[in-house]
């Protein structure tokens, strides 16, 4: 069932995707690298709206929607036609994204409204498709599908498709911040050029955020170099983070260029939050949490 409704509109979570860490071990034939990250999701995100129609159509509102494509190339878009296929459904649907992530970001924002999207029309269209050929197809759709679908945090291998669902975290008062530039990711791939890092076991579970942080020190983002040779200001969001009162742990999310912070409480996670927004007007930080 949907997360919320009204009058027909039923509303669907599509939360940051934070990785804790994520480690680059190869490059595989296929130009895939093989990766192992702890995947976590923040308590912000887009937020997806699906109601029944005759035709399928997707609007986008929201502070990031004037840099999301509207038309057919919107993943929202191609995840809703390929899932009617599968299904062999000829009903519509309209779509309405309210785009609160910034975009090619490093938090899979559009992973993530695709995502929803499926959650969304499996139940309007009461999709009998077995789950695991629904994760088939969000793969299909891009590597950070099939943990965004999952929902929930979790260790996260191969391209993107292996999933172990990691213990219940602490939901940690953390902060997001962004410099305003985009950075797609196949451009931080092909600027790692053979960089690979050494495997790591899964995180051990842990009991409050001070440990999570503590026990997070040894993990790394093997892309964080990569990333601040294309967008050199990913520097200064990681040490203006670190040098925030109440800052335990300060480490770039996904290709970046957002970095994220875990805090001791939320307080100071709102105060780093806008001293951040204050001394760069150009970046966009929020505070938040994990969700549990
Ligand atoms: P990742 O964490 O997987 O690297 P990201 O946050 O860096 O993801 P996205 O915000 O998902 O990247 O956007 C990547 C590209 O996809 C952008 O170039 C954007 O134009 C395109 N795109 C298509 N549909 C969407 C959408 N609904 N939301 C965001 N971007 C979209």
């Amino acid at each position: 069932m949907g997360e919320g409704a009204r009058a027909g509109v039923v509303e669907y979570q599509a939360p940051a995707k934070i990785n804790l860490y994520l480690h680059v071990l190869d490059r595989r034939d296929d130009g895939y690298h093989d990766i192992e990250s702890l995947v976590v999701f923040a308590a912000f995100g887009d937020v997806v709206e699906v109601r029944a129609a005759r035709s399928l159509t997707l609007s986008v509102t929201g502070p990031f929607a004037d840099v999301v494509p509207k038309d057919e190339s919107n993943i929202v878009h191609r995840a809703a036609c390929r899932l009617a296929a599968a299904l062999g459904e000829t009903r519509g649907a309209a779509i309405a994204v309210t785009k609160n992530l910034p975009v090619a970001a490093g938090l899979g924002g559009g992973s993530a409204d695709a995502a929803a999207a499926l959650r969304g029309l499996s139940d309007l269209w009461q999709s009998d498709l077995p789950r695991n050929e629904l994760q088939a197809l969000a793969l299909e759709l891009g590597a950070d599908l099939p943990v965004c679908l999952a929902g929930h945090a979790a260790f996260v291998r191969g391209v993107g498709e292996r999933l172990r669902v990691a213990a219940e975290l602490p939901a940690a008062p953390i902060v997001l911040a962004n410099p305003g530039v985009p950075l797609p990711t196949a451009q931080v791939f092909a600027n790692l050029s053979g960089r690979f890092g050494a495997s790591l076991s899964d995180l051990p579970a842990v009991r409050d955020g001070a440990a999570l942080a503590s026990s997070l020190a040894p993990y790394r983002n093997d892309l964080t170099t990569s990333a601040i040779e294309l967008v050199p200001s990913v520097a200064t969001v990681l040490s203006f983070l670190a040098d925030q009162p109440g800052a335990r742990l300060a480490r770039m999310s996904g290709s970046g260029p957002t970095c994220f912070a875990l805090f001791t409480d939320a307080p100071a996670a709102r105060r780093a939050a806008s001293r951040a927004r204050a001394a760069y007007p150009g970046w966009w930080a929020i505070a938040t949490h994990l969700a549990p």
